[in-house]
């Protein structure tokens, strides 16, 4: 088993998602009889006009690392019918208390780390937060 970051023409540092997908890739090639690949890509991201590229990588990733083809190795994407709101909403509050997705936190108390609210990440969670006020209080 082994991860070319170079094969596609990537150099660290890479993408987060893009380290999953090599991550997948690898249990892919540890579990041969594994036909299925599923993303968590949501509505939101299709809606972005880069976001054919994203899917262009997910299967240059996962169809050159695992030496399968398009019939032998599905790429589904079960919630990209969800909004990112909705996502949220189907997560437990306990569960969705220990996720994150800044990228570049800050400190805002001794000890405590807290969103920028710069990052890209973070824009996309502040404009939901600020369309669905119910789930004001969900994230730190
Ligand atoms: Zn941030």
């Amino acid at each position: 088993m082994s991860i070319d970051y170079a094969s596609l023409g990537m150099t660290p540092p890479v993408w987060d998602s893009e380290v999953i997908n090599f991550f997948g890739a690898m249990i892919i090639q540890a579990h041969p009889e594994i036909k299925v690949f599923y993303d968590g890509a949501i509505k939101d991201d299709f809606k972005d006009p880069d976001f054919q590229n994203r899917l262009n990588k997910i299967a240059d990733i996962l169809y050159l690392h695992t030496q399968k083809s398009k019939e032998t190795l599905k790429i589904e994407f079960p919630i990209r019918n969800l909004l990112k709101y909705e996502v949220i909403q189907s997560i437990p509050e306990d569960l969705l208390k220990l996720t994150w997705s800044c990228r570049y936190p800050k400190i805002v108390a001794p000890w405590t780390f807290g969103r920028c609210h710069e990052c890209p990440q973070c824009k996309v969670l502040d404009r939901v937060l600020e369309e669905h006020p119910e789930l004001e209080g969900t994230f730190v």
